[in-house]
């Protein structure tokens, strides 16, 4: 039976969001294929199966559940062989990963060990002649390509935040089974994890995100970004010049060699707009842009352009947020 598998990523007992979004988007690519293709799923950790419910609530026929204590935290020797058995033995026609930290590890060595081509940081996923057609963008983000698999099967990563989830369908049918992989003799293991920004939103997963650069002028005053994000529910973000001068740590970093985004709402606070910025968050839906230079290029991309001091700016929007979200409950 044809079938696309994806990779379930969870943290904390929940499946992270860009786990629905690809098995929503697996689900949408086989419906269009035909010929009864069925989206699988591989769901590795300890205690894991109850989430396979959640994944065929959106879309999954079958989930691949690989429970071991050995496996209960990410290390990527260990899920890399895993998943490369499963695909070895089921042979799917294509493998979707989120294009998340853990994803961006783990779907090369995959890649790697089963001899697949591998598409990264995929926007656009279309199905022609019953193959996959995947667009990625390039040169951060000033061209997209169009790109097409020899063989299979056809691995890509998908950038989260870009693919619509599929509403939830708890009555959906589906199977559990315990897939028939090796676990044992693992290399490595984690031994113990510590969670750096703790009850703060994932900034590659934030519907919202509040950026600030080097207008800030100082570490002093980045507490302006972060009242703006509280304020909104959002993630904080920043430009690499902020994050190089030691204002905030590198998690923080939006862009070429930081984290990609695509929320609904990114606001830049005093950030110029250079192309390695750019190639981190010109995928967002509504790109709002705070600045002193009508020039700056950041309004080139920007759908609403606030040319103006960030100093007397953000503490407005902050309070306005408050006033406005306050008056909704
Ligand atoms: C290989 C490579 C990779 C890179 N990767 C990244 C990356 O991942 N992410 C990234 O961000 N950068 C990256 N960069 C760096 C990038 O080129 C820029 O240097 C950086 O993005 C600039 O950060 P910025 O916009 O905060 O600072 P600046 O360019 O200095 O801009 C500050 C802006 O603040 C405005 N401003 C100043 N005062 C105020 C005020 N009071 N009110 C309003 N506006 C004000 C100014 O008009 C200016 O536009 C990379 C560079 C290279 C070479």
């Amino acid at each position: 039976m044809p079938s696309i598998l994806t990779y379930a990523e969870h943290r904390d007992g929940t499946l992270r969001r860009p786990s629905l979004e690809v098995v929503s988007e697996a689900r949408r690519l086989a419906d269009q294929m035909g010929g009864d293709t069925k989206v699988e799923c591989v769901l590795i950790g300890s205690g894991v199966a109850p989430l396979a419910a959640t994944l065929a609530a959106h879309g999954a026929d079958r989930v691949h559940v690989v429970d071991a204590k050995e496996l209960a935290a990410y290390a990527t020797e260990g899920y890399a062989r895993v998943v490369a058995q499963l695909i070895s033995n089921e042979k799917p026609k294509a493998v979707l990963i989120p294009y998340s930290a853990m994803g961006k590890d783990l779907a090369p060595r995959v890649a790697a060990r089963v001899g697949a081509g591998l598409v990264s940081d995929v926007v656009k996923l279309t199905v022609k002649d019953g193959k996959l057609q995947a667009r990625r963008p390039m040169y951060a983000g000033k061209t997209f390509a169009t790109v097409e698999w020899v063989g299979e099967p056809q691995m890509a990563t998908l950038r989260p935040n870009v693919f619509p989830l599929a509403p939830a369908d708890a009555a959906r049918k589906f199977e559990t089974v315990t897939a028939d992989v090796e676990v044992a003799n693992q290399r490595a293991k984690v031994v113990s994890m510590q969670a750096t920004a703790a009850g703060k939103v994932e900034l590659t997963e934030a519907q919202i995100v509040v950026s600030g650069g080097r207008g800030l002028k100082g570490p002093e005053n980045f507490h302006l970004v972060e009242e703006l994000a509280a304020a909104l529910g959002a993630a904080v973000g920043a430009s690499r010049a902020v994050v190089d001068a030691g204002w905030v740590d590198h998690h923080y970093q939006v862009g070429q060699t930081g984290k990609t985004v695509s929320p609904s709402l990114y606001i830049a606070a005093g950030i110029s707009g250079a192309i390695q910025h750019l190639a981190g968050m010109s995928s967002s839906k509504v790109i709002v842009a705070i600045n002193k230079d009508a020039d700056a290029p950041i309004f080139k991309v920007a759908n609403y352009g606030l040319v103006g001091d960030i100093f007397e700016i953000l503490p407005k929007l902050t309070e306005a947020a408050k006033t406005s979200l306050a008056g909704r409950k």
